[in-house]
């Protein structure tokens, strides 16, 4: 087993005033963090986070690793929050992948809400618990997961990074296979788009990773785009020849592909309403975009992809009836 192609995005989204998730993307470890705090402390706490998680990620195997990693987080956050009190009671949600190409098994580690996901087979399934109230409720089965899904207190999260000196973190392995998608995300995707929509539309971009990632946050804003919205996309292959050659090429994205006419069935929401997406969110985009190496929005990136999707299909349309008149 070897890891193939990776991409992460986040982006603002089209409600909040600024981004508050990080994300890391240092294969073989990768990682989401979504922080919460009054002023900038969710900023921080987020950073704080992804800043201990990076600097772990060459020296980490397996799940008590990647547990000490997490509990250096919490403990980062924790640390700050006492001294600053600027930042008093904040904290971080975090989800962490580590693939351990060796052994082929993939370690989570998570706290939150955040979540991880895996795509095998076009299926697609959720890796980690949330850490909310509604997902307590709904295991207790005292709201059906719907209910859930329109709850008033859907983000209450039960537990976080740095909000006490000690933390639980919830870890296990994946035994991964040649072909998973891994997906992790903040709620701000998983909130905005169903589990099924998630997978079709990685399925849809599958050969490119990057588009993926902005298709995602694509169809996050594309539904309201509540939240911050961050995602981290990584792919296993067969380790040495088979499809070796298909990974090797990451420019051949550039190449237009011919699109599956079923995809703008499944998905018409991502196509016609990125436009008027531009006027709430880029003032917000371009005031909390630079100061961040690590992060680059997805938003234009995601809309010129859905426009020359749009523009690839009604060229095949026009194609497919000349030569039906044709004939
Ligand atoms: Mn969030």
């Amino acid at each position: 087993m070897r890891l193939g192609r990776a991409a992460a995005v986040t982006d603002t989204g089209r409600r909040r005033p600024r981004n508050e998730d990080a994300f890391v993307c240092e294969p073989p470890l990768f990682a989401v963090t979504d922080g919460m705090g009054g002023a900038r402390a969710g900023e921080i706490a987020a950073e704080l986070a992804a800043t201990a998680l990076e600097e772990g990620a060459g020296q980490t195997h397996g799940t008590d690793a990647l547990v000490a990693l997490v509990e250096e987080a919490n403990r980062r956050i924790w640390q700050r929050s006492v001294e600053d009190p600027r930042t008093t009671g904040m904290g971080a949600v975090a989800t962490v992948a580590l693939v351990d190409e060796g052994t082929g098994t993939v370690a989570i580690g998570h706290v939150g809400d955040s979540r991880g996901y895996l795509l095998r087979d076009g299926a697609i399934e959720q890796l980690t618990r949330d850490h909310s109230l509604v997902a307590e409720l709904v295991e207790s089965g005292v709201l059906t997961p719907e209910e859930a899904e329109h709850h008033p207190q859907r983000s209450a999260i039960t537990r976080a990074l740095g909000t006490e000196p000690e933390v639980e973190v919830d870890a296990f392995t994946v035994d991964g296979r040649p072909g998973d998608v891994f997906l992790l995300c903040s709620d701000g995707l998983s909130a905005m788009v169903a589990d099924e929509a998630l997978a079709v539309t990685i399925e849809a971009e599958k050969r490119d990773l990057e588009r993926a990632a902005d298709a995602l946050v694509a169809a996050a804003n594309a539904r309201g785009g509540e939240d911050n919205i961050t995602v981290v996309l990584f792919e296993l292959l067969q380790a040495a020849d088979g499809v070796a050659d298909e990974a090797a090429l990451p420019a051949a994205a550039e190449e237009p592909m011919p699109p599956d006419p079923a995809e703008p069935a499944s998905l018409p929401a991502e196509v016609d309403t990125p436009e008027p997406g531009p006027e709430p969110d880029s003032p917000e985009e371009t005031e909390t975009a630079p100061p961040e190496a690590r992060r680059h929005g997805a938003g234009p990136g995601g809309r010129i992809a859905a426009l020359l999707l749009l523009a690839a299909l009604l060229a095949i349309a026009i194609l497919a009836l000349y030569t039906g008149i044709n004939r």
